[in-house]
């Protein structure tokens, strides 16, 4: 039973597995294509519509409609209402996911249980937790969340690796900026792919920022000019039916430029219509300070690689569906000089995660197989593991699942190294300043992370330690509380008395690769830990979770 990989996208979603040859396929759904609007329709209480039907039914139903969850996840008070239901941006998900495995069963047969979903590089903790909490929730076992473009990257270097261990040459090094602008969220990541080594050096990014923008601004440039046409029939912005059928329409002509230099678009609201021509330059012009801002954070992130010894960015590999609008080519090569590369914008991610949970399962199977010997003690690294008895080990198991060794081993020696997207510390009473950010772990510091620090209590004989746990906001860390984003807080309460002040707090921070943060706290002397409360907005109460767990079980999907 193989670990499917999920691109959970904004607009789109794709879920992808190994095939009998070890390579990445897209499994193409009931509708006969491969990816899915992540478009939800909440036809009734009892019933659910997802993709290209939802998407089509938004024209008629707009209220009962739900797009752009992704935007919402990490946002704990966001809810969609429909039929008298809430719904919470994991739940919506969760619908999506689900759907996503009726397909893959339907096109591979197996049933899905163990997932990869990836996330934008950009997503933070909470994020990655409610990305965590919807798989959780469409019943599958989540195996990891892996950041898009090493995704992305995974794709496209798996080929390349694939490629040098047929040849038995050693791949050179190469440092390759992804540029991934989606549906709503927009990356740039640096990547170096060294011999079986991919390693992500800086990110990037903003998750308020895609496509969708491109078509809001042409929406209301359409909505302008039907508006001029005709100053006495109603703004269609200004109706929930008639926004969502010039949305449409702008992305429909926005898609048609790609290819076109020009495009007509008819608009039809209050009884009366416009026929407007849109020019792929006038487009360009609506939407420039748009890509101006994808411009900014790549040189960012070219900046940040470059504190890391980067002088050169060799490839530009472009992901994401948006990043087809020709101006995005055309304005990196004028600003940095390189030359996109367009691989299946839309399906390397799904590929790539694939790859990812092949890679998981593998280590998995080896791991199990050298502790059942005796030969690795549970729980210990594979690296651990001595190299002779590890090889037997590829070679039972590649044996038992009838795939070559080779692949297995591959598999097993590509490693992916990472960073952080955002600092995490504690607000600490700092003598000089007053309550003030410390950073226990920066941003692009490269994952795991493991860090310890020690903080001394105000006064003697304290009895409780309030601890508040951050998340950078900004692009540069900054010590000022209202310029990072309270993620937990905890105490730890009821501490005798008889400690001086400044006796020792010892708060730990661990961060996995899948960038999820546990947090530990302790007053030294008294021996006490911190007890986690989670902060009301921040995450799901488990009153919630266990109300939609029983709504999910009870709304069915309806075929699209
Ligand atoms: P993704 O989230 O990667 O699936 O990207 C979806 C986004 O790509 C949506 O905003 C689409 O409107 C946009 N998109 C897809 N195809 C094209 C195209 N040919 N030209 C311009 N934008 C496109």
């Amino acid at each position: 039973m193989g670990v499917y990989g999920i691109d959970l996208g904004t607009t789109n979603s794709a879920i992808a597995r190994i095939d009998a040859n070890g390579r990445p396929e897209v499994l193409i759904g009931m509708n006969g294509a491969p990816t899915v609007p992540s478009v939800v329709l909440f036809a009734s209480a009892q019933d659910h519509v997802v993709g290209e039907g939802a998407r089509r039914q938004a024209r008629l139903d707009p209220e009962h409609v739900c797009t752009l969850v992704k935007r919402r996840m990490g946002d704990a008070e966001w809810r969609f209402a429909a039929h008298g239901q809430q719904w919470s941006a994991p739940a919506v998900s969760a619908l999506i996911l689900g759907s996503l495995a009726g397909d893959a069963e339907f096109g591979g047969g197996e049933p899905v249980e163990r997932v990869v979903i990836t996330v934008p590089a950009y997503f933070g903790d909470e994020e990655r937790r409610a990305t965590i909490q919807a798989g959780m929730y469409a019943g599958f076992d989540v195996a990891g969340v892996l950041s898009e473009p090493i995704a992305a990257a995974l794709a496209y270097g798996f080929g390349r690796l694939d490629g040098s261990i047929d040849t038995g040459e050693i791949a050179a090094r190469e440092t390759v900026l992804v540029y991934d602008l989606g549906g709503g969220t927009f990356d740039a990541t640096v990547i170096e792919l060294a011999d079986r080594r991919i390693s992500v050096l800086a990110v990037e990014g903003d998750h308020q920022l895609g496509g969708a923008d491109w078509d809001e601004r042409i929406a209301l440039h359409l909505s302008q000019r039907f508006c001029a046409d005709h100053p006495d029939a109603e703004d269609p912005l200004d109706d929930s039916v008639g926004s969502q059928l010039v949305v449409l329409a702008a992305e429909q002509a926005k898609r048609d430029l790609t290819t076109a230099a020009s495009t007509e678009v008819v608009v039809a609201h209050d009884g009366v219509r416009s026929v407007i021509t849109l020019t792929r330059a006038e487009l360009e012009l609506l939407t420039s300070s748009l890509l101006r801002r994808t411009v900014d954070l790549t040189k960012a992130v070219i900046a940040a690689a470059g504190q890391r010894g980067v002088r050169h960015v060799d490839r530009l590999l472009l992901v994401g569906g948006s990043s087809r609008m020709p101006m995005v080519a055309e304005q990196l090569l004028k600003e940095f000089g390189l030359i996109g590369e367009l691989h299946d914008p839309d399906l390397s991610v799904a590929r790539g995660a694939a790859l990812y949970g092949e890679k998981l399962e593998m280590e998995r199977l080896v791991a199990a197989d050298l502790v059942t010997r005796g030969r690795l003690s549970a729980g210990a690294e594979l690296a651990d593991a001595d190299p002779r008895e590890l090889e037997a080990s590829l070679v039972r198991v590649a044996e038992s699942f009838g795939q070559p060794v080779g692949l297995v081993r591959r598999m097993i020696e590509i490693q992916v190294d990472t960073v952080v997207s955002r600092g995490f510390g504690v607000l600490a009473l700092d003598p000089f300043n007053g309550l003030a950010a410390s950073w226990l772990v920066h941003r692009n510091q490269t994952l795991p992370i493991r860090v310890r620090r020690s903080y001394g209590t105000v006064r003697a004989d304290q009895d409780q330690i309030e601890l508040t746990i951050v998340e950078q906001q900004g692009q540069a860390a900054s010590t000022r509380p209202e310029d990072s984003k309270v993620l937990v807080e905890g105490s730890i309460r009821d501490i005798p008395p008889g400690y001086p002040a400044g006796s020792e707090v010892r708060v730990s921070f661990e961060m996995g690769f899948d960038g999820v943060l546990h947090v530990t706290a302790y007053h030294v002397d008294a021996d006490m830990p911190l007890t986690l409360s989670v902060q009301t907005g921040a995450t799901l109460s488990q009153s919630d979770v266990a109300r939609e767990l029983d709504q999910l079980q009870r709304t069915r999907r309806r075929p699209a």
